[in-house]
């Protein structure tokens, strides 16, 4: 669906009467084009989705409910998890409800001691979170480099 333009050399749509790059004229008529194009669209029924401004005939189009886990098990690929499912993102919340708390403007040595609990909590369900749970879920980074780090 696309053609070499012979005033630039760059690849623009076959069907449109301007080149998409310098403007050359590839078509005498925008009607000549569109004509040309509905002539070449109808020669086959898998080009029934194509369009004059595409470069390329679209594929038709793939199932969207694959089960890429499923799919990647089958090809071998082990995906992480997007969001791990950790417990300490959970602690972190709680740590920054607490923090929240804190900006409500109770007395002082409340707001203190809300801003301590969540300070503390928010610290440990982030250090958790990266220290361990990196650590659990990317044990093979480190192996590698360890024989070249001890030579
Ligand atoms: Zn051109």
């Amino acid at each position: 669906m696309s053609v070499e333009c012979p005033g630039c050399g760059l690849r623009t749509q076959r069907f449109m009467d301007l080149c998409r790059n310098d403007g050359y004229k590839l078509w005498p008529s925008d009607e000549m084009a569109s004509a040309a194009f509905k002539a070449w669209r109808d020669a086959d029924p898998t080009r029934a989705a194509a369009s004059r401004f595409d470069l390329e005939v679209p594929v038709e189009r793939i199932d969207v409910s694959v089960d890429y886990a499923a799919r990647a098990h089958e090809l071998g690929i082990h995906l992480f998890p997007i969001v791990p499912s950790s417990n300490y993102l959970f602690i972190i919340c709680i740590g920054a409800l607490f923090l929240g708390l804190a900006a409500i403007p109770f007395s002082g040595t409340v707001r203190i001691a809300l801003l301590v609990i969540g300070g503390l909590i928010f610290l440990y369900g982030v250090v958790g979170w990266v220290l361990v749970e990196d650590v659990r879920m990317f044990p093979a980074d480190s192996p590698q480099t360890h024989g070249e780090v001890h030579h």
